[in-house]
């Protein structure tokens, strides 16, 4: 199933930088800030005016130094453009033509507007500089170019007067840009307004504000006529420039935050990772009984080096005594494995004695280090207490309690770490309050290592999704991160939810009851996802619990040969009970039906989406989700 690992690396989703959309941008850009050209002018090189209509091109009023300097540019730049002469003149206001009009014009006679745009934007930039009846606010040369001109004191004593300027037909110069903005020339324009208001047109903000006062003070039509200077191509091209920048920095931000595997495609890879296990009959492993072996036959045989675990407050003695009885009378006084005992805070004499006195196996009783039990230094506190406060307030189980974090991220990252369990290549986990109703006539361990199994389940379920709302973002996050990690026959299908775009389903082992491998979870590629996960905290922004945790890292690092349902084991948590229905002679239960489990802890008020069959359904896949013509399912249950 190597095609598992072929699949996601070709899955992985590259976010693209647009370059035509950038060239778009920066096209509509141009053509909007093309000079308006005469009636009587055809800047297209492509479509030469014939002589006789040749145009005359205006310069508008320039000073006597300046036009020295200027004009042999200025001309060089307008010969440049074929069949544009250039004459010098000094217009009257009257003479001015209106902007609209010359634009419309402009558009309905000029074949391509891109033709010879820069040297008659120029030329008309130059010419309003030079103007002493006309000054532009937005533009360099304009500004520069005008030192003996100061400007009024006060931007609110500019009034624009362009309507009136180009209203004159004898106005020649129509290529001169209708974003430039004229102010009457009675006006007192040295003052110290100047260097603010220069500065202020230099900068996108300063031209915005202008022209917002503009829009208040003077006719509001004409910021709709509003054509842009250099200054205002300059300021798009920074606009543009930044655009650009900041979508490159969101774009690599992204790049960590967004897995590279959409989830849909994970549905379609396991559809067909799915197809290929669910044609085949899922034949469960029965285990071999011991029931008629000799007590001391069995107490002879290899063992596998496996312990009873159990984390467990020295308040929870009864509920701890009770679960070992169960457990004692149904299984360990044949194998006696030894019971070690997990605690936050050392175990109390009384516990102690009292839980040993129920076994004739070895009872060790180990205390957490404080660092597998406390907030780790990256967490921000108040995010976290926030998160109690929350999770307590919709009433998410237990989600005010810092303890139960705690706990959760131990089962979850830190029970395999503790030195007690160096000696030990196997574990089963046991809550307080538990209860086992069915002799248990083999060894669990023997027969997980003899099968090559890693994981042990008797209880598939819903969980309240509220409680880990990231857990799976974060871990497409990682499988994208780590696609080399992930088992080749990994099966996602029944942990993906089809009809709600490939998300997680949220169904999960019930982890307090567990079968397995120590040596799994001290595994480098389960410690990588845990340390992922752990990382981003949301074992305390969220509850995330260590049932949704194993049971993604199980999925993605275990086939499913090596996971284990241990339906004959007849077991009770709470309101979750599983009890065989072909094994009444050896259970004290009423057998339960194989879907009884399924989404008993979801709360009503939690919006999640129930899958359409149950967790274990699902997780058994083939044979087990198929329906008669009522909608009953096939099989109804898995018993061995
Ligand atoms: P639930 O099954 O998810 O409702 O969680 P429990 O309250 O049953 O806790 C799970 C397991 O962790 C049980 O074995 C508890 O005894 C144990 N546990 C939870 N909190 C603590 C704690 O603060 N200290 C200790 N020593 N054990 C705890
Ligand atoms: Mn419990």
């Amino acid at each position: 199933m190597r095609s598992l690992h072929a699949l996601t690396s070709a899955c992985r989703f590259t976010p693209a930088l647009s370059v035509p959309h950038t060239a778009r941008l920066s096209s509509s850009y141009e053509s909007s800030q093309i000079s308006a050209p005469s009636p009587s002018q055809s800047l297209s090189s492509d479509s030469p005016s014939p002589s006789s209509s040749q145009p005359s091109f205006v310069v508008i009023g320039h000073t006597e130094s300046q036009s020295a300097l200027q004009v042999p540019k200025f001309r060089a730049i307008a010969s440049s453009v074929r069949n544009v002469t250039l004459s010098s003149r000094t217009p009257l206001d009257s003479d001015l033509p209106s902007p609209v009009t010359a634009r419309a014009t402009d558009r309905s006679r000029s074949p391509s507007p891109f033709r010879s745009s820069s040297a008659v934007s120029r030329s008309s930039q130059h010419q309003q500089s030079q103007s002493r009846r006309a000054v532009s606010l937005f533009d360099d040369a304009a500004s520069s170019s005008s030192a003996d001109l100061s400007l009024s004191e006060s931007v609110s004593s500019l009034r624009p007067i362009r309507t009136n300027i180009f209203a004159s037909p004898s106005y020649k110069t129509e290529s001169v840009e209708a974003g430039s903005y004229y102010y009457e020339e009675s006006h007192d324009y040295r003052g110290k307004g100047t260097s603010v208001l220069k500065t202020m047109a230099k900068s996108a903000l300063g031209s915005i504000l202008i022209r917002l006062q503009k829009f208040t003070l003077g006719n509001p039509s004409s910021i709709f006529s509003f054509r842009p200077t250099r200054l205002y191509t300059r300021t798009a091209q920074y606009a543009v420039v930044t655009f650009l920048g900041l979508l490159l920095l969101v774009t690599a931000i992204n790049r960590r935050s967004t897995p590279k595997i959409s989830a849909p495609s994970y549905a379609a890879l396991n559809d067909a990772v799915f197809q290929a296990h669910s044609q085949k009959a899922f034949i469960p492993l029965v285990p071999k009984s011991d029931a008629n072996v000799p007590l001391e036959v069995l107490r002879a045989r290899r063992k596998p080096k496996a312990a009873l675990i159990s984390l467990v407050r020295n308040s929870e003695l009864e509920g701890i005594e009770q679960s070992m009885r169960h457990l004692e009378s149904r299984f360990n006084y044949k194998y006696n494995y030894p019971w070690i005992f997990f605690n936050d805070v050392p175990f109390d004499d009384t516990f102690k004695a009292r839980t040993q006195n129920l076994t004739n196996a070895e009872c060790i009783y180990a205390t957490v280090p404080e660092s597998h039990w406390s907030l780790p230094k990256w967490i921000d506190e108040s995010r976290f207490i926030s998160s109690l406060e929350y999770l307590g307030a919709i009433g998410v189980g237990k989600g005010w309690m810092i303890s139960y974090r705690h706990m959760c991220r131990w089962n979850s990252g830190f029970f395999y770490k503790h030195p007690i369990l160096d000696d030990y290549d196997w574990y089963w986990r046991v809550e307080p309050d538990v209860h086992f109703f069915c002799d248990i006539d083999y060894d669990p361990f023997a027969f997980m290592e003899e099968n090559n199994l890693k994981y042990g389940f008797n209880i598939n379920i819903l969980d309240d999704a509220r409680s880990f709302p990231s857990m799976w973002r974060q871990t497409q996050e990682f499988m994208s991160e780590y696609p080399e990690l992930i088992h080749p026959e990994a099966d996602f299908s029944w942990i993906i939810d089809h009809k709600n775009d490939g998300e997680y389903n949220n169904c999960q082992f019930f982890s307090n009851f567990e079968i397995g491998s120590l040596d799994f979870f001290r595994s480098k590629t389960y410690n990588t996802y845990f340390d992922y996960i752990d990382r981003k905290g949301g074992f305390y922004y969220e509850r995330f619990g260590d049932a949704p945790l194993h049971t993604l890292a199980v999925v993605l690092f275990l086939s499913k040969r090596e996971t284990h349902f241990f339906r004959d084991i007849g077991y009770q948590h709470d309101i979750n009970k599983q009890c065989p229905a072909n094994l009444l002679d050896k259970c004290s239960c009423e057998p339960t039906d194989l879907d009884e489990n399924f989404y008993k802890l979801v709360p009503m008020e939690s919006p999640q989406k129930k899958p359409d069959d149950s967790c274990i359904r699902l997780w058994l896949g083939g044979e087990w989700l198929e329906r008669d013509d009522t909608g009953k399912y096939v099989k109804s249950g898995f018993e061995f």
